[in-house]
């Protein structure tokens, strides 16, 4: 046990920063390491959460009752066949990683976050999707097979073919059934380490929508940042970023551009300013009229982008927009339970424009307006704990202050009604308010109680939880039992 628990006890915290414990920390790397871990959390029947790269913003990752099983450093094995562009690797290797390691053979991950730092198993537990989730669906749809050692000691491996119940729970199954030691997966070809991106500035959110829509089939990636302080008629305007792959010969240089270094963020804006210093400045605007203000600068700057037409941009830098300033989280502030809770509403395409209109005039009215809004379309899937919709998301950065914490949480329970009413769902790496009630709205207590059954097959003495967990899955198999 020595070797894989660290230290005794660390703070470990959702990366939004608002929610966190003191947890005893393990960190395997290999299967045996985590059979001794597994073994001792059952000898002294000890809660464990799974953590990855602790990148989900709110209590997903970390626990007040148990111990902490980190698996983000079993990351050495990540072996590539550029041939079938098939990727098998440990649960730790992360995003980067990935992408690393295949574009310059010509890759790309079918299914990348905002960011880079998530772990191909974390991110797996979370069935993530990317801004061309319409298209090719959540992780889960490119995941070919994966192995999960269950509580019970017991390594099996899951696909479509091999265990499909446990394949299909176990994406986007929070980390609930079981720990994920091997991911294979599909990646795709790319020409170019370029696309081509353009910009479309919006007057409001049903221009936004008609827009994206109108682009679907023709599109590779879409994605919306909204205006979240405009008002009336310009509620939800926003500037939409479009961008597809380069056709095979379009690209001069294309050993250059699928380099490594060609994708790395440069460090400093203009040459000049480390990007490193950047969010000390954002500190000062970090309150809702510097946030008006910058919401506003960036719609008018959009009209300037609009107007360059198409320009070329690497994968890194068009994928991974929220890398490009590090650590800007801290605008936020660090401690004291400060931070920011993000919010991520899918909503079926009827009921979209509705919704996120009445959420976004309720946010503004409670003075809740948000600082950071995204949209994106998607589409259905078949994982059992699914958040997908045929519709869309919208994800919406509320900052957190000790003294307005418990009426913000109260407030975003409030536009969880509106989601849950329309037949929308809430996104469990974004999610730190829903509980019980929600869970069974969002996917019946049928689809639940089977969850619940394959939980107590694969963890018996229920041992595997996490904050969220006792918040949401806990109290509703014991409300089904
Ligand atoms: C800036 C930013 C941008 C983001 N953008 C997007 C986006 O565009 N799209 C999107 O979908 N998400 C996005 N996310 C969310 C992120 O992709 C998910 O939260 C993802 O699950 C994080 O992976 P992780 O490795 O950090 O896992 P963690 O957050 O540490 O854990 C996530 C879940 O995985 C479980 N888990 C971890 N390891 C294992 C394992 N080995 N076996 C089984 N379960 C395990 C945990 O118990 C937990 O329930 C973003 C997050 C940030 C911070």
């Amino acid at each position: 046990m020595k070797h894989a628990a660290q230290r005794s006890f660390e703070w470990c915290e959702g990366w939004g920063m608002a929610f966190g414990n003191y947890a005893r920390v393990l960190r395997p790397r290999s299967i045996d390491e985590l059979r001794a871990c597994l073994q001792w959390a059952q000898s002294e029947q000890v809660p464990l959460a799974l953590r990855g790269g602790g990148c989900s913003y709110g209590d997903a990752n970390t626990t007040a009752r148990g111990a902490v099983l980190d698996l983000a450093r079993w990351n050495e094995r990540l072996e590539f066949d550029p041939a079938t562009g098939i990727a098998d690797v440990d649960p730790g290797v992360t995003v980067r990683q990935l992408w690393q390691a295949i574009l310059p053979h010509g890759h790309w991950p079918r299914v990348v976050s905002g960011t880079m730092y998530p772990t191909m198993a974390g991110a797996a537990a979370m069935n993530i999707h990317g801004k061309n989730a319409w298209k090719v669906g959540p992780l889960g749809d490119s995941i070919l097979e994966f192995d999960l050692l269950s509580m019970r000691g017991e390594l099996v491996t899951c696909s479509r073919d091999a265990h499909p119940e446990l394949f299909h729970a176990a994406i986007g199954g929070a980390g609930l059934l079981g720990v994920m030691t091997r991911v294979r997966l599909k990646t795709k070809p790319v020409s170019s380490g370029e696309l081509w991106v353009r910009a479309k500035r919006t007057r409001s959110l049903a221009e936004t929508m008609q827009w994206m829509e109108s682009r679907l089939s023709a599109a590779d990636y879409l994605v919306a940042w909204l205006d979240c302080f405009a008002q009336g008629e310009a509620s939800g305007r926003g500037v939409i970023h479009e961008a597809r792959h380069l056709q095979a010969g379009e690209d001069a240089a294309p050993a250059r551009t699928l380099s490594v270094a060609h994708q790395e963020l440069p460090a400093r804006i203009a040459g000049l300013f480390p990007k490193s210093e950047v969010w000390r400045i954002l500190r000062w605007i970090n309150h809702a009229p510097g946030m008006r203000a910058l919401n506003a600068t960036k719609h008018l700057l959009g009209e300037v982008e609009e107007r360059q037409g198409w320009y070329r941009q690497s994968h890194a830098a068009f994928a991974f927009l929220l890398d490009y300033v590090p650590n800007w989280k801290w605008a936020y502030g660090r401690h004291n339970r400060h931070g920011l809770v993000q919010h991520q509403l899918f909503v079926p395409h009827a009921q979209a424009l509705e919704v996120f209109l009445a959420v976004l005039e309720r946010d503004r009215r409670a003075g809740h307006a948000s600082f950071l809004g995204v949209l994106k379309r998607h589409r259905a899937d078949a994982f059992r704990l699914t958040h997908g919709v045929d519709g869309w998301s919208l994800a919406l950065d509320y900052k957190v202050e000790p003294q307005s914490r418990n009426a913000l949480l109260a407030h975003l329970d409030g536009n969880t009604r509106l989601v849950l009413e329309a037949g929308g769902r809430l996104y469990l790496a974004k999610d730190a308010v829903i509980g019980m009630h929600d869970a069974r709205r969002m996917w019946g207590d049928a689809t639940l109680a089977d969850f619940g059954a394959l939980k107590r097959s694969q963890d018996p003495q229920g041992l595997l939880q996490s904050d969220q967990h006792r918040r949401v899955f806990g109290p509703a198999w014991e409300a089904l039992a």
